[in-house]
């Protein structure tokens, strides 16, 4: 059983690898704020350890010149791995965010684009049952964008997990099998799939993947996904993204906020690896920020329709 698998691995990892025991000891201690943003709530996390991931160069000139972190030849000795589907390796991600956190790569080096894998997300999501998948597309906070992998979270740690359901929400399509709904989360725009069949799930993302804007010099649209199953359910959240990095990132002086958006922030807890930035970071300032990399309310209106159109 691969949960097994997973829960031995851990075990070992944090006895034998300095590196992971000692990152996950110190998110143990991880300081925590909370902003309620509408119906949304929104946390703060103050993680040193993953200012490499938030600062990560990922322009293509940089991701060439670097050794991949996530091909088997380059991956530190002590990092073992269970495999998955014989085309994945689950790995623990030694700069954590969940108190339990995978990183799980294809095992040859191909990019990171999901068409083609949705299925395997879900399958994942099913073996995983006890944690949160997640999918950053390749501009959209994918540290590794030249190198396909999910990662996965321990699951009563994401607000949108339990928070999803409650918030105001339109039924955009009913299929036997699958529903497709667009909630009412506005700054943060959300599409979110339950369904209790794997094929109608995947014919349904199929349908917002195509909606979606794909801008010319990219592979696909911008997005972030989260998914888990639960009961004999997978929910996945989708988030369709205007922009990779906010303009507070850039900013010069005491504005700059060292904020990457990813799945993870989207699902609801926004990682600050600056200790400036999380004792002076506002709800106003989240905000701001959700406005800026997620789409319009417009915009999604516009998606919403387009997908109808085509079901
Ligand atoms: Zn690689």
């Amino acid at each position: 059983m691969i949960k097994e698998a997973v829960q031995n691995l851990f075990r070992e990892q944090l006895t034998d690898w300095k590196l992971a025991k000692d990152n996950y000891e110190a998110l143990s201690q991880a300081k925590t704020n909370e902003f309620k943003i509408n119906y949304c709530t929104c946390k703060v996390q103050f993680n040193p350890a993953r200012i490499t991931s938030s600062a990560a160069k990922v322009d293509a000139k940089s991701i060439q010149q670097r050794p991949c972190f996530l091909c088997g030849a380059n991956r530190p000795t002590e990092q073992k791995g269970v495999p998955f589907a014989e085309r994945y390796t689950i790995l623990v991600n030694p700069y954590p965010i969940f108190p339990r956190h995978l990183t799980i790569p294809y095992i040859s080096h191909s990019k990171q684009l999901i068409k083609g894998r949705f299925a395997d997300m879900l399958n994942l999501a099913k073996e995983l049952d006890e944690y949160i998948v997640f999918y950053n597309g390749p501009k959209s906070g994918a540290s590794a964008p030249d190198h396909l992998h999910f990662q996965a979270g321990n699951k009563g740690f994401l607000p949108i997990e339990k928070e999803w359901s409650f918030i105001p929400k339109e039924r955009v399509v009913k299929h036997p099998g699958a529903i497709l709904w667009r909630i009412h989360d506005t700054p943060r725009a959300t599409f979110v799939i339950e369904s209790d069949n794997l094929p109608e799930a995947e014919v349904l993302f199929n349908s917002v993947y195509n909606a979606l804007e794909l801008k010319p010099e990219d592979e696909e649209p911008m997005m972030n996904i989260l998914a888990w199953y639960e009961k004999g359910i997978w929910i996945t959240c989708i988030f369709p993204r205007e922009k990779h990095r906010p303009d507070l990132y850039f900013a010069e002086g005491d504005k700059n906020l060292l904020i990457s958006p990813a799945s993870v922030d989207l699902g609801g807890m926004f990682i600050s690896p600056l200790e400036k930035d999380f004792n002076k970071i506002t709800s106003a300032e989240i905000k701001y920020i959700l406005n800026e990399v997620c789409v319009s309310g417009n915009k999604l209106r516009t998606i919403t329709q387009q997908i109808k159109s085509t079901l």
